[in-house]
């Protein structure tokens, strides 16, 4: 990890213009290894190439020789390799962005290959169980970062990549009480030259607050796209016809990854149930209301639906 860039990274002192110039030569890591070159793993590296601040050597790692071929041929890193602990050992980061429950498995072939004094992050969309699936290979000697950029399509794998995705985006940090500053520091760095915006929270909110604004609405779409197919051969092809705005949005989502999908649900299991739960119990007030024709409450509902919308907007979240 550049020492320039950590200073420059956490210093006040230096003054916005003189950091600016630092950044501009200062790369975060002199090797970045990303393993899983997929939606969000090619993304950085597609950032590292066009801002040339992220990593001095980016290599990346994957299992599939297809994808290594194509992401040779796109040219989005300076060594495509395939074995993920030979890769680690030439790094001062590692940065997993395989499925999260592929997580565990990944991080104990990686970690005992790392050079002491790396750094260990990763992009999972669940915090406490990558945590938990990650721990038991922990090393004292390597720092482990647990990160979550809140950016994603619902495209993936090397093509689908692309180097803005971060902007403008929210990227969580989940340290441990062990995290070393400076590690995280760097890690910071990294996302901030991504583009990103920062905000650090335990594993354990970030798993509820993910629960509601992503982990639910994944389910919801899923769960409505299925019920649409569950219809009659005739109604189906009237949905398609006829698809308004507003299943539109929910097929988009519902076209997501499965594994990756499962895996979250899977282990983000308790915090998505429990808002499940309280979903429920909304949708059936709402039903109680259309029922007995509650207009105030059908419209304070929509309402409140409204202004959430309005302040996504004015915070360029929209
Ligand atoms: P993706 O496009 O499907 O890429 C996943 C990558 O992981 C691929 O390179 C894949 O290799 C590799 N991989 C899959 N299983 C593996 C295994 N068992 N061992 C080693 N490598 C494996 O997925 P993504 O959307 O980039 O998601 C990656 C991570 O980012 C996930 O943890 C996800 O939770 C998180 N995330 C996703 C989003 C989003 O909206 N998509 C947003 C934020 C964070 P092959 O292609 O060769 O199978």
């Amino acid at each position: 990890m550049s020492s320039t860039l950590s200073e420059a990274s956490v210093s006040d002192s230096s003054g916005p213009e003189a950091r600016a110039a630092a950044e501009a030569v200062t790369p975060v890591f002199e090797t970045l290894v990303v393993v899983g070159p997929g939606l969000i793993g090619s993304s950085v590296l597609r950032r590292a190439q066009q801002k040339g601040t992220l990593a001095r050597t980016l290599i990346a790692v994957d299992v599939s020789p297809e994808v290594r071929a194509r992401v040779e041929e796109l040219g989005i890193a300076d060594r495509v390799m395939a074995d993920a602990a030979e890769a680690a050992a030439l790094a001062d980061c590692v940065m997993l962005c395989v499925p999260v429950g592929a997580m565990g498995p990944v991080a104990a072939q990686v970690l005992p290959a790392m050079r002491p004094g790396a750094v260990l992050t990763e992009v999972g969309s669940t915090k406490v169980s990558v945590i938990e699936a990650i721990s038991p290979f922990l090393r004292p000697d390597v720092a482990y970062v647990p990160a979550h950029p809140m950016a994603g399509t619902e495209y993936s794998g090397p093509d689908a990549g692309f180097a803005t995705l971060f902007e403008d985006r929210w990227c969580l940090l989940t340290p441990l009480d062990g995290t070393p500053p400076e590690a995280l520091s760097a890690v910071r760095a990294l996302w901030e030259r991504c583009g990103a915006r920062l905000r650090e929270m335990t594993p354990a909110h970030h798993d509820r607050v993910c629960a509601i604004v992503s982990h639910l609405p994944h389910l919801l779409a899923f769960t409505i796209c299925g019920t649409a197919d569950d219809l009659a051969d005739e109604t189906r092809s009237e949905v398609l016809d006829f698809a308004a705005s507003g299943f539109r949005d929910f097929t988009r989502i519902a076209a997501s990854d499965p594994i990756m999908w499962r895996d979250v649900f899977l282990s983000n299991r308790e915090a998505l149930l429990e808002m499940l739960a309280r979903f429920m119990e909304d949708a059936q007030a709402m039903a109680r209301a259309i029922r007995w024709g509650d207009e105030d409450y059908i419209v304070d509902r929509i309402q409140r639906g409204r202004a959430i919308r309005k302040s996504l907007i004015e915070n360029r979240q929209a």
